[in-house]
């Protein structure tokens, strides 16, 4: 039997409206190499200047994490060259990073947690971009600069539904933060997976192997169990030490395999040195102090929703678990429904029509407004539980209605009048006399039915609720 190690590095690209070292738009441009400037070119004689507002998004995170934040850093020069690196070296942090030694809660579905620590975080730049067209490529220096954090956890992973765990928790502290974007998509939340495995039982650590730039849960998921296989299989064979060793591996999403890209270099291979254009990185007291003013975490929120609102836990890790989720439910709260009742229409019905659809909280056709209206159309008696799922599927195809508008469009207005109620209940009686002489004999399992019958004869509209009160008091008077 064997275990997994797997520790992952995630770079996030800070979202400050300037590059790290220089003052180049960090936005969307509309065409190549416009966002630049002689330092993110790197020209001679250009000199780098640190963006304040990333140092202090780096410490957010730190103390989102539970780690130390060092009141002195270091900036050091990482040397190798690639097209897209235009200086020959990347700024980074190495001896000294900003941010050490913190951990965050990973959640499992029975509402256990695990701690995951995390070694680092720190700052540098992104480099650009290289375009391959046909039989030549071209460099786009637009993302050069950048800034990134580069969060280092430790080897404390055992399985890849753990790693996407850490991920998806970090994703949403990031979010909560509000420190990136976090599009995984666009490449503004990437992930390096390292993976090893053990006999059970040993405590060594044995090669590992890294998995690099992935940046979709399924595909890390799937490159992890496929890199697994890969060496537990070499080691059942006999020839582990022949087929893994330290290396750099990508995956390839239509193949579902790994394949080698490059020996993995050392630390020492890149030649870090000082960078000599920056001074150390000296944090004020008072900068450290501003900096402990963070959002409500996910943790801390989800602590609060089961106190505050009586939830169950499971279900206040659901809607805790991305920003979007926790804005969404407080919002249909704000509205005077109940908890419950708001996280069952959030979470099972409105999600499940959103993942049918490929849509997502953020372009819900649906809003927190609309929803917890549709449920306090249920609350007051106005429609009935079933009505209220046909009136969410309407509001889904047409974004102009109202939810009053849409109950009258379907007609799906409960009849909870007394007297209207009482005439069906005494059409049913009438033409099933001798079934009511058995009720009132005795055999009262027979009040479902009529039940039923009411309802039926109602197309459904009526308030079943005083169906039950009024079908019982006359059938006992
Ligand atoms: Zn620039
Ligand atoms: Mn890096």
């Amino acid at each position: 039997m064997f275990e997994v190690i797997i520790g992952l590095e995630v770079h996030v690209q800070l979202n400050t409206k300037t590059k790290i070292f220089c003052s180049c738009a960090t936005s969307f441009a509309q065409r190549q190499n416009i966002h630049t400037c002689p330092v993110c070119l790197g020209l001679p004689g250009a000199l780098p200047v640190l963006n304040i507002e990333a140092v202090k998004k780096a410490m957010m995170f730190g103390n989102a994490v539970n780690a130390t934040i060092n009141k002195k850093s270091v900036f050091n020069r990482k040397n190798y060259f690639y097209p897209d690196l235009p200086k020959g070296y990347q700024i980074s942090q190495f001896e000294i990073p900003i941010v050490e030694n913190g951990y965050l809660m990973i959640d499992f579905d029975d509402g256990s947690q695990k701690r995951i620590g995390i070694t680092r975080a720190h700052l540098e730049e992104d480099a650009g971009k290289n375009i391959h067209e046909g039989d030549r490529s071209l460099v786009d220096l637009n993302r050069a600069g950048t800034p990134l954090l580069e969060i280092v956890s430790e080897p404390d992973m055992r399985s890849a539904d753990e790693a996407v765990r850490y991920l998806k928790k970090l994703h949403a502290i990031v979010r909560y933060l509000d420190i990136s974007d976090a599009n995984m998509q666009e490449g503004s939340f990437r992930c390096d997976v390292n993976v090893s495995i053990r006999p059970k039982g040993d405590d060594k650590l044995y090669t590992r192997v890294e998995i690099k730039n992935m940046n979709s849960f399924r595909f890390i998921q799937q490159a992890i169990a496929y890199e697994v296989q890969r060496q537990i299989e070499a080691w059942e064979d006999g020839i582990y030490e022949d087929e893994v060793w330290q290396e750099t591996r990508l995956f390839d999403t239509a193949k579902g395999e790994t394949r080698s890209m490059r020996g993995k270099e050392e630390s020492a291979d890149y030649r870090y040195f000082p960078e000599p254009d920056l001074l150390p990185v000296t944090l004020s007291d008072e900068m450290i102090e501003e900096a402990k003013d963070i959002p409500e975490m996910p943790d801390a929120k989800r602590e609060r929703y089961v106190k505050q609102f009586g939830i169950r836990e499971y279900d206040a890790t659901v809607t805790t678990s991305e920003v979007e989720m926790a804005r969404f439910f407080e919002a249909m709260i704000e509205k005077g429904i109940s908890a419950k009742n708001a996280v069952t229409w959030l979470t099972v019905e409105l999600l499940g029509r959103l993942n049918k659809a490929g849509l997502t909280l953020e372009n819900s056709p649906v809003n927190a407004k609309k929803l917890a209206e549709t449920v306090k159309r249920i609350e007051d008696g106005t429609i009935s539980g079933k009505a209220a799922k046909q009136v969410l599927d309407y509001l889904f195809e047409h974004q102009e209605e109202s939810v009053d508008g849409a109950i009258e469009k379907l007609g799906l207005k409960q009849v909870s009048d007394d007297a209207a109620i009482l005439e069906l209940i005494d059409k049913v009686l009438s033409s099933n006399k001798e079934k009511v002489e058995e009720y009132r004999g005795g055999k009262e399992k027979l009040f479902g039915f009529f039940v039923g019958q009411v309802m039926k004869i109602s197309k459904g509209s009526a308030n079943p609720a005083k169906v039950n009160q009024l079908l019982k008091e006359r059938l006992n008077s």
